[in-house]
């Protein structure tokens, strides 16, 4: 703990009514009402230094990587065969996941949109941009992200701010929120376009509306509540909230494939033009049989899902380490994409190796028993704490099967720069050596070959303290941060 003189705890107080006054805040409990109990979500006092050519070059290959997700996403024979192993080892959750994509094709389901909305997270080492992960479903802290970026800019104006040397010119202005709601705005109108007669039918429950799918008892609810109603103030689209449970009890399919929903507290029934994951990512999601009806009435209604099982499957651990390959870029981006696009997306990335017995899955775990500092194992999960490090990593490969293996992918362990900073948790300060994760929205729109939306919205910086192993806001290790352009 710092010392909190007199001038940076006036700062720190100043930063954290702030925080509290722009709703930078998570609830305490997974059981506190809606408005209660809440707490500032942990935040840096500053912003941290973050390579000024790195950060450009994040946002500028993520509409490649928007396009690469999409075209891995239509080729299930390509999913089916890279998971082939890891469904096998992770049965009950990836594996569960292939047969359901596989299980669905056969039905022709009306979805004329596709709608992406992933976040590419990097860890930067000097110059070097080194992708951590891309995540395909249920990326957060859009709009806490957003508001730390504001609250930095303001802090800087504070008078005598600590962070003297900081210029407000070198602080991006942050989009993500408001990209994200038009991504969806946009398509709930050509879902709205396409079901035009059906919705305008003499039948007088028409209410049409955004789905978010949430986890019962969400404490990063207030993240997500700003999306409903940056949708509602921006674009007059209403969003409801259901949990995957809620959607096998009280959804219906009806004759012309579109999902009507009852919503809690509500007799009216909604009819679902675009459901946004912000659940069913963890097996933990699906804790009985009731959530994976819900997920697969959302799959089989018309209703756009972000993200379809197939895009979900594109950012399984498994799927990044095949794409580090040799040509798998090409394969995928050759037709659309320059090849200066697809070197730049191929700088990003990271030594990834296979644990397959048929890739050299035992001389690759080999490698990493013997120097396990040099490596990250990690299974098919996502939301941080999940990934093994140093001497558990070790022991976990000497413990496990060949089988059980193959369902993690090893990677070699990114060491980021450290900087300094001061992290403000439940009230408190602490100086701290901290390392920085960048993240970058993407969000893209298709009907098929029309492109109709495909661009980088905003970032999202998280820094965590530097002897971490492991990263996540919501996993308690990470803090909310913003970039400083250097
Ligand atoms: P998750 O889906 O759980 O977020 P990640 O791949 O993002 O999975 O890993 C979680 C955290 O582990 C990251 O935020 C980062 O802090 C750390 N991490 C992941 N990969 C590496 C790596 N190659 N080198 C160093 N740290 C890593
Ligand atoms: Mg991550």
């Amino acid at each position: 703990m710092i010392d909190r003189g007199p001038p940076l705890e006036r700062e720190v107080n100043e930063a954290i009514s702030y925080a509290v006054a722009h709703g930078i805040v998570v609830a305490q409990s997974k059981t506190s009402p809606m408005g209660t109990d809440l707490r500032h979500a942990p935040f840096t006092l500053h912003p941290s230094p973050v390579n000024k050519q790195c950060y450009h070059d994040a946002v500028r290959i993520t509409p490649t990587l928007n396009r690469l997700i999409y075209a891995i996403s239509n080729d299930h024979d390509y999913l089916r065969h890279v998971l082939e192993e890891t469904a096998l080892a992770d049965a009950h959750f990836t594996g569960r996941l292939v047969k359901l994509m596989t299980s669905l094709e056969t039905e022709c389901s009306d979805k004329q949109v596709h709608l992406s909305i992933c976040r590419y997270d990097y860890f930067i080492e000097k110059t070097q941009l080194s992708m951590v992960e891309m995540n395909c479903i249920a990326a957060s802290f859009a709009a806490l992200g957003v508001e730390t970026s504001k609250l930095h800019r303001y802090m800087l104006s504070y008078p005598a701010s600590s962070a003297t040397s900081v210029d407000s010119a070198a602080l991006p202005e942050n989009s993500a929120l408001a990209g994200i709601a038009e991504g969806i705005a946009h398509a709930h109108a050509m879902f709205v376009k396409h079901h035009q007669s059906h919705l305008c039918g003499r039948q007088t429950q028409n209410r049409c509306a955004c789905l978010m799918v949430v986890q019962p008892g969400e404490r990063n609810a207030y993240d997500q509540y700003a999306l409903q109603a940056k949708l509602w103030e921006e674009h007059k689209i209403e969003m409801v909230r259901a949990s995957l449970s809620r959607v096998a009890s009280s959804g219906q399919i009806d004759a012309n494939g579109l999902l009507r929903l009852s919503v809690e507290d509500d007799d009216e029934q909604v009819i679902v033009s675009v459901a946004y994951f912000r659940a069913g990512y963890t097996p933990d999601d699906y804790p009985t049989e009731a959530e994976w009806i819900g997920r697969e009435s959302l799959e089989r209604s018309s209703s756009i899902n972000v993200p379809s099982i197939a895009v979900q499957l594109v950012g399984t651990k498994k799927v990044q380490q095949v794409l580090t390959q040799p040509g798998q870029l090409e394969r995928f981006l050759g037709g659309t994409d320059d090849a200066n696009a697809i070197k730049a997306v191929r700088q990003t990335f990271v030594k990834q190796l296979s644990l397959s017995s048929m890739e050299n899955g035992s001389s690759h775990a080999q490698q990493a028993i013997d120097c396990p500092e040099d490596f990250v194992l990690k299974p098919q999960r996502e939301g941080g704490g999940n990934n093994m490090y140093g001497e558990t990593l070790k022991q976990a490969l000497l413990e496990m099967s060949a089988e059980e293996r193959q369902g993690y992918v090893l990677m070699k362990r990114i060491r980021p720069d450290v900087v300094d900073n001061v992290i403000v948790r439940n009230g408190q300060c602490v100086a701290a050596k901290v390392v920085s994760e960048l993240g970058v929205y993407g969000v893209i729109a298709r009907a098929g070959s029309d492109e109709q939306l495909n661009v980088a919205t905003g970032t999202l910086l998280r820094s965590k303290s530097a002897h971490h192993d492991d990263g996540g806001v919501a996993a308690g290790v990470a803090v909310l941060d913003s970039p400083w352009l250097r």
